[in-house]
């Protein structure tokens, strides 16, 4: 039964919200929303205050996608690609900004990434044209990259997305490796340990594009 005619307009808008993200359906929503009126207002003030200008704080890397602050008007840069300590030579492909961290948590990436944002995915209309393969090009050029490590997820899409970026990337004076197996078939990079993804990292091949 519908419940909400029982509820201030308010309230159901914030339910409503929250929502639309990930993972939250409407018992969790009602949760937070009733905590955050209740016991949990200064969080609902320092939330407030902190979400309503992230989007002018904080955008995609424009080298590599990952999350930057935001610095003036000119490039914005994450705090990974201005490190000068990583291998210039070493660049770590991922799908999303998660496999990225997940990467990172492990400890065995010296390099730096390139985040694709999405997998290949024809059967959800994502052909090649829709991943940013040119960027990604360029991106090895300027950098003088000598090796590219493919750590997109152990699935279909992942796998495909591998092979695609391989052939992409054959022509050039670039080895293409994808990271081992050891993280399970259909898993998500972002809840393999960070043991076995290390190890899926130093246990890389080349792949055949
Ligand atoms: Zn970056």
């Amino acid at each position: 039964m519908p419940t909400d005619h029982l509820l201030p307009e308010g309230l159901a808008r914030v339910m409503r919200l929250l929502q639309r993200l990930p993972g939250v359906g409407e018992k969790t929503a009602q949760r937070f929303a009733l905590f955050l009126i209740g016991e949990g207002r200064e969080t609902a003030r320092e939330l407030g205050h902190e979400l309503s200008d992230l989007a002018s704080r904080l955008r995609p890397c424009d080298r590599c996608g990952n999350i930057a602050e935001v610095a003036g008007e000119g490039e914005t840069v994450c705090r990974i690609c201005t490190d000068s300590r990583r291998d210039s030579r070493l660049l770590c492909v991922v799908a999303r900004v998660q496999d990225l961290i997940a990467v990172e948590r492990s400890g065995a990436m010296r390099g730096r990434y390139f985040v694709l944002g999405k997998l290949l995915s024809p059967l959800d209309g994502v052909g090649p044209e829709e991943l940013p393969l040119p960027a990604l090009c360029r991106r090895i050029e300027s950098d003088g990259v000598e090796e590219v490590i493919v750590a997109t997820p152990p699935s279909v899409d992942g796998e495909a997305t591998a092979l695609l970026v391989a052939r992409e990337l054959g022509c050039r004076q670039v080895s293409v490796s994808r990271i081992a197996s050891g993280v399970p078939h259909g898993g998500d990079l972002e809840f393999a340990d960070q043991i076995t993804l290390g190890r899926a990292i130093d246990g890389r091949r080349p792949i055949e594009g």
